[in-house]
């Protein structure tokens, strides 16, 4: 559902990502790891044309996105196709938390309110929260606030989702419900693609764990392979550190 081959991105002089080459498959949970500035972010933002790449091919359910983030009929797709959850909520703070998963199905794919609501309640539900539906982003904690965020996503039906740091921004205490959706999500058979710090969590559920260094997928494979025995330095160290 995921394709990339060799797609590098620059930040103007700074060389960010190099030569990835990614493929992922229909219903597979894939964790990025890797150390801070290794890319990360910019590889998961390219993939729903956030993020801008220079050369290479990058196609997402079938769509190809252009280099220099040229605006066609598939980045418009792509992005309708594709869940995002970030580090920071990015709720709208002025609309309930209802109105904040009715919202797009209604814009964007023209559902009715009465269908739009029928189906963010039933995602409330399935993440927890039905009973906050009323209230407003602020007057939640922030691990119900993702959760929003996640149902939000959802609403959408997205072919892809795609997580970065979800649980980064949480109190300790409110990782656990955060991930516990997530867990959830991806034993329904969700295609993800997550870049976490939470390696307990992406032992438990990554088909395959990446690990990036410097722009490079520097090792991937099962997590198994990657947590016990990695075979390149750079991830010995990185786990070293980490583990
Ligand atoms: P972290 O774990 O800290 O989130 P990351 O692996 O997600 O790190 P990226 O955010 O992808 O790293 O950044 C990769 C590199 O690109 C870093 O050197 C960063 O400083 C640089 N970078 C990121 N965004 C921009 C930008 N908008 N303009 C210029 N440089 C950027
Ligand atoms: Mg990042």
């Amino acid at each position: 559902i995921v394709r990339l081959e060799k797609v590098n991105k620059h930040f103007g002089s700074l060389h960010v990502l190099k030569d990835i080459d990614l493929e992922v498959t229909p219903g597979e949970v894939v964790v990025i790891i890797g150390a801070s500035g290794s890319g990360k972010s910019t590889l998961i933002r390219c993939i729903n044309g956030l993020e801008e790449f220079q050369q290479g091919h990058l196609e997402v359910d079938g769509s190809p996105l252009l280099p220099y983030g040229k605006a066609t009929k598939a980045l418009q797709r792509i992005r309708t196709e594709v869940g995002m959850v970030f580090q920071q909520f990015n709720l709208f703070p002025h609309l309930s938390v209802l109105d904040n998963v009715t919202l797009a199905p209604m814009k964007v794919r023209g559902w009715s309110r009465s269908d739009a609501t029928e189906i963010a309640e039933r995602l409330l539900e399935r993440v927890g929260i039905s009973d906050q539906a009323a209230k407003y982003p602020t007057q939640l904690s922030g691990g119900q606030q993702q959760r929003v965020a996640l149902a939000r996503a959802l609403a959408m039906e997205p072919r892809l989702m795609l997580f970065d740091e979800p649980t980064s921004a949480l109190d300790p205490e409110m990782i656990g419900e955060v991930l516990d959706a997530m867990r959830e999500l991806a034993k329904e058979g969700m295609t993800m693609m997550i870049v976490t710090h939470e390696m307990g969590f992406a032992r438990e559920v990554a088909d395959r764990v990446i690990y990036i260094h410097k722009g490079e997928i520097a090792e991937e494979g099962p997590p198994e392979t990657i947590f016990d025995s990695p075979k390149e330095a750079p991830t010995r160290n990185f786990l070293a550190r980490v583990l």
